[in-house]
């Protein structure tokens, strides 16, 4: 991992990392899990932690350390996965022999004029995912195989123009990690699916969805949407994006916020620049929209 990607996750909301991790925070304060807490000891400021009564503290990494027991390893793993798409600079020279550059989408394009989904793509969107041939098709999700053997579903980012603007990779080994990957220089990726505003009718809904799968089993199930990269990355430019668009047209906004806190976090963050954004509650027993439309291939919310 590189040194760059340690300093991304050291430097997550360790509030967000701990409710990530199924610990009840208010007001920034939770029971402390380093010892026997009654009242809520523990405190949190940015990506730091500390406890006022047993004097355990750290950052976002030795929290997920001491809470599940991991080395340092382990726990940036953890941190990188359970925060969706933590940005990981890929390392193209390690297949290509290619020196390390900004990213250069003309490298790239043709990769998506004429996607291949080997089996394992296949099988992770079609028979796993359940999703929509038409759908993976408009997204020109493609795969390939590292050098090792690995496969990987190559997932573009295009901008509203069409152009390629960044390449997410994910990793197709089944619990296999990082699961995620950015191909160098896609630093810059923002909101995914952005070609669709362009088909959006006035007054339209649109679903603002957490992560590039839940994105696809929205359009699978019928409905137009985009994706945050994740909950705890959204930027400032999304938010810009979103916002001008929100008082040009006359879209609809609609989520089914995870159902965790940074889940919840977001919409709340997105309701205050998209006032009219409308939350569907996710059943109980359904942690995120993909999981749901596994469940209900054609729900009826609207
Ligand atoms: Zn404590």
């Amino acid at each position: 991992m590189e040194r760059y990607d340690i300093e991304k996750l050291r430097s997550l909301s360790c509030e967000s990392v701990a409710q990530r991790l199924g610990i009840t925070v208010q007001r920034h304060k939770a029971l402390c899990p380093f010892h026997d807490d009654h009242t809520p000891s523990l405190t949190f400021k940015g990506s730091k932690f500390k406890c006022w009564s047993c004097g355990e503290s750290g950052d976002s990494i030795s929290f997920v350390m001491k809470v599940l027991g991991k080395d340092f390893l382990d726990a940036c793993r953890w941190l990188a996965d359970e925060h969706n798409v933590i940005v990981t600079s890929f390392k193209v020279q390690e297949v290509s022999g290619v020196q390390e550059k900004p990213f250069d989408a003309s490298r790239y394009e043709r990769f998506f004029e004429r996607p291949f989904l080997n089996e394992e793509a296949r099988k992770f969107l079609f028979e796993e995912r359940r999703l929509d041939e038409r759908v993976v098709r408009w997204c020109r999700l493609t795969s390939w195989r590292d050098r090792s053997g690995t496969p990987w579903l190559q997932i573009p980012y295009f901008n509203r123009e069409g152009k390629l603007v960044g390449i997410q990779n994910r990793n197709l080994v089944r619990g296999a990690t990082p699961r995620f990957r950015f191909t160098q220089g896609g630093g810059s990726i923002s909101l995914y699916n952005q070609p669709v505003l362009n088909l959006l009718r006035p007054g339209e809904p649109l679903f603002i969805t957490e992560g590039c799968s839940d994105c696809w089993a929205m359009l699978s199930a019928g409905h137009k949407a985009i994706a945050i990269p994740s909950a705890t990355l959204l930027t400032q430019k999304d938010v810009e994006l979103l916002e001008t668009w929100n008082l040009k047209h006359e879209t609809t906004f609609h989520m089914f916020p995870d159902r965790d806190a940074p889940g919840e976090r977001l919409f709340l963050q997105l309701q205050k620049v998209l006032p009219s954004l409308v939350h569907h509650q996710l059943p109980p027993d359904c942690k995120d929209f993909s999981e749901y439309y596994l469940k209900n291939p054609s729900f009826g919310c609207l």
